[in-house]
Formats: structure tokens, C-alpha cells, sequence
């Protein structure tokens, strides 16, 4: 078993390496949370070890940004936080479970033997909708069995759009849901995008409703 331990405190990553080590796991350390998160991306690791306060990105972002990737490494997070506050964060944001420091190794050890267990978390089932479908995990889009190719943004509208089949989404709720609150994005840039979509996926199954939004739904 090949294990990521993303950790600051060289101390805490030594004592965590070695410790792990002796129990016969393959043990790599990452020291900041960008290089965290680029080995989670490609390391072919079982399960990360993820400290919460972390350099250049926190491990709430790390694996909020890896589940975004549908990357599903199971991840047991680290905190000197306590609270319920915090580990709620901790779990909202994809963690599979979490460790207030400071903790016993053997409580760590048992907790990641359990998610080990367990596995990586479910990954997101294909979508489909009549002839058109969508693997969130292996980000493929094809409709009659013709792949299509969309950019990351369209993939993203499309996947919103077949998670509500059937019902009007509104496009202030497609703002909020495809698009960064952080982005200055024009008002028309769902109509954009849209436009873009449907010339990819065909005109037929995506219904503007005047006033309301948009509706897919199986042509
Ligand atoms: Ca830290």
C-alpha cells in the first residue's frame, strides 16, 4: 500500500514516515499543499494523509480540488483545529475522515487501516439522458456513441444540466453552480456557453424555457 503524507512539520512528517514505514507501508511526504496536491494527482497512491494548515494551499482546498478532478484517493485529514465546526469543513469538503492532532499513532493507524478497507469513496455513476451520456470520473461525453469534446466549462455546464434532467435550471442558479463566485463573468456568459454546448451536443436536447432558464431532457 502507497501512502502521501502531506505534512509542514518536518518533525511530525518524519515520526509519521517512519512509523508507517515500520507498519510495511511505501511512504512519500509532501511538504506544502501544491506539491501535495500534484503527487494526489498522479502518485497511484491508496489513501493521503492530509494535514489541514498547510503552505500555499490548505488541505481543505487540496482535496476539495482533487474530488473537483474526480480524484477519488480516500484522505484521513490532520488538524490542530478541534470542533465540530471544523471537522464538518473537513468532511464537506471530500475528506473520508479526520484526525485532531494532538493524536496516537495507533488510533492513526487504525483509522487509516479502516479507510483502507473501505476503499476509495464511490465514484459518481456515468449520467445519461436518452442517447447522450456523461463518466464524471473519466470525463467522457459521447451521444449515440459518438464521443464529443467539450471544454471544461461546457463539461461542467452539461454535467450540472444532466444531474437535473428534466427540470428548469435557472441561470443564476447555473452561475452559482458552474461558475466561480470569485469570476467577473458577464450576464450573458450562460447564454454563451450554452450556445457553445448545444452546437456540440445537438440543438434538440437542450430546451430554452422563455423566462425561466434551460431543461434538458431526451430528445
Ligand atoms: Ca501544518
Amino acid at each position: 500500500m502507497r501512502l502521501l503524507v502531506v505534512e509542514d512539520e518536518a518533525r511530525m512528517a518524519r515520526a509519521l514516515q517512519r512509523g508507517l514505514q515500520a507498519e510495511g507501508f511505501a511512504v512519500d511526504v509532501a511538504a506544502d499543499g501544491p506539491a501535495g496536491l500534484d503527487l494526489a494527482r498522479h502518485g497511484g497512491y491508496d489513501a493521503m494523509i492530509l494535514d489541514v494548515m498547510l503552505p500555499g494551499l490548505s488541505g481543505y482546498r487540496v482535496v476539495r480540488q482533487l474530488r473537483a478532478e474526480d480524484v477519488w484517493l480516500p484522505v484521513l485529514m490532520l488538524s490542530a483545529k478541534d470542533g465540530e465546526y471544523d471537522q464538518a469543513d473537513g468532511l464537506d469538503c471530500g475528506a473520508d475522515d479526520y484526525l485532531t492532532k494532538p493524536f496516537s499513532f495507533v488510533v492513526l493507524l487504525a483509522r487509516l487501516r479502516a479507510l483502507l478497507r473501505r476503499g476509495a469513496p464511490s465514484r459518481p455513476a456515468v449520467l445519461s439522458v436518452g442517447d447522450l451520456t456523461l463518466d464524471p470520473a473519466q470525463r467522457r461525453v459521447s451521444r449515440g456513441g459518438e464521443e464529443i469534446t467539450l471544454t471544461a466549462r461546457e463539461f461542467a455546464l452539461l454535467e450540472y444540466l444532466m444531474r437535473r434532467e428534466g427540470t428548469v435550471v435557472s441561470k443564476t442558479e447555473l452561475l452559482d453552480h458552474v461558475w466561480d463566485a470569485a469570476m467577473d463573468t458577464a450576464p450573458n456568459v450562460v447564454e454563451v456557453y450554452v450556445g457553445y454546448l448545444r452546437r456540440k451536443i445537438g440543438r434538440d436536447v437542450l430546451e430554452t424555457v422563455r423566462g425561466a432558464g434551460y431543461r434538458l431532457s431526451a430528445a
